[in-house]
């Protein structure tokens, strides 16, 4: 069985990188200017092309290549990254090389190296494998559940809410339960087996544990019965529908559930007139595209095959290029809210800057993940938008705690709760 995690599938993606920086800046064609005009935080952040992609993709090579050995640096190169892949969208629109699949596998060998992952990965890893959740919290949870909503014993539909909307932004889960039953949609969940998805251990590299984790999670699902899994979190969304699959070497078509974000099931409903908002909401407020189910959001499709000459594919490979992911649903749904007026920062789309939190740096680098979550809020001021919408919690809770950390005045909100606002 291929396994999509070994780097050495990469060696040719390495090679190849022209270093045209195609990952780093957001499209031409797109760019509003210099100031808004990169894409990667990390190179953002420390203006050294070594915390880039094809910095990071050279830096790899050589230690395969057994010119540079594991030090403190290279564990900073190589975790100082959210794995946002907005790289990977914009290496995609030129070269169709994998700089994601790059640098996920340089994870998982320092680790198979026992060099890897950080402390602060150690300890989340250690919170979910002991506790369940990343928090290392020890109440049950299900505290999110309130009297008021209405969860059935059995359903087609399973509402898995992930460690953050269960512990610290419960009202994600609170307005996501409330949302579905005011849509008369029935739906259940994981009950005292629901879990941590196992995002964090996947992303630091542990892939051994994180597919324990997956197949644990998958057996749970199937003896439900259940088909459809519904989160509110985009990461929860991404970990089941392209990292379980990429880590079972299996098309996601072929996993037997479906994924799918609570937007996508409010958005539908919107657009056939079967979802109405009766109260406004009088914000003008910019949306936040989470990597995770934005240009991340793609399903992941096995490839196995052999390269030939000028680096041709057979059979053809068909490639996630971030262009399908979920954008438009969110918009479709904000647009729809009386009072609200719907701004675009410059970043947007396949092009939007990370909030910072992902790929383990809010554990093990935090004043990174809020100097990218301020660089983020700037962009919000700079369309003049009192308010930041999400579609993860993790956004949430970065986006709110660099707000309030540099008095920036801006409120970060969940979508959740601005549609449970205005139902
Ligand atoms: S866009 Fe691709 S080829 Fe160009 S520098 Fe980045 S990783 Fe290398
Ligand atoms: S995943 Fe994001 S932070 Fe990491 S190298 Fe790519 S663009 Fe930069």
């Amino acid at each position: 069985m291929k396994d999509n995690y070994d780097i050495n599938n990469y060696t040719y993606d390495m090679d190849r990188c022209i270093g045209c920086k195609g990952c780093v800046w957001v499209d031409h064609v797109y760019m509003p200017g210099v100031r808004y005009g990169v894409k990667c935080p990390s190179n953002a952040y420390k203006l050294f092309d070594g915390y880039a992609p094809m910095g990071r993709e050279k830096i790899g090579k050589a230690l395969l290549e057994g010119r540079i050995d594991y030090t403190p640096e290279y564990l900073d190169v190589m975790y100082m990254c959210q794995l946002c892949g907005a790289c990977d969208a914009g290496c995609k629109r030129n070269l169709d090389l994998e700089p994601l699949s790059v640098l996920e596998s340089l994870r998982v060998k320092a680790v198979k190296d026992g060099k890897g992952p950080m402390p602060a990965h150690k300890k989340v890893a250690q919170n979910i494998a002991e506790k369940g959740n990343r928090y290392g919290a020890a109440e049950k949870r299900s505290g999110w559940i309130t009297k008021d909503t209405k969860i059935s014993d059995k359903a087609d539909m399973v509402y898995f809410p992930g460690c953050s909307a269960s512990y610290v932004e419960k009202g994600i889960a609170q307005a996501t339960g409330k949302i579905l039953n005011k849509a008369g949609i029935n739906f259940m969940t994981l009950g005292d087996k629901d879990t941590c998805c196992g995002h964090p251990v996947a992303t630091s590299g542990m892939l051994d544990e994180a597919k324990a984790i997956a197949r644990k999670n998958i057996d749970i699902l199937k003896a439900t019965g259940a088909t459809t899994l519904v989160t509110s979190c985009a990461e929860c969304y991404n970990t089941w529908k392209v990292i379980y699959p990429k880590m079972l070497s299996k098309n996601f078509a072929d996993m037997g559930y479906q994924v799918i974000h609570l937007v996508e099931v409010v958005s539908k409903l919107v657009n056939e007139g079967k979802f109405t908002f009766s109260k406004p909401m009088n914000i003008r407020a910019a949306y936040h595209d989470p990597c995770r189910m934005a240009r991340q959001g793609e399903p992941w499709v096995e490839w196995e095959g052999t390269r030939g000459q000028w680096g041709i594919l057979t059979p053809k490979k068909e490639y996630r290029r971030g262009t399908f992911g979920v954008y438009q649903q969110p918009r479709d749904i904000l647009n729809k809210i009386q009072g609200l007026d719907l701004v675009e920062m410059p970043r947007m789309k396949e092009n939007a800057f990370c909030c910072g939190a992902g790929g383990g740096v809010m554990d093990a680098y935090p004043d990174f993940a809020m100097w990218a979550a301020t660089e983020r809020l700037t962009e919000v001021q700079s369309v003049a938008a009192e308010a930041v919408i999400s579609a993860c919690p993790y956004c949430k809770k970065v986006f709110n705690e660099a707000s309030k950390a540099n008095n920036m005045n801006i409120k970060a909100y969940d979508i959740t709760e601005i549609i449970l606002a205005c139902m």
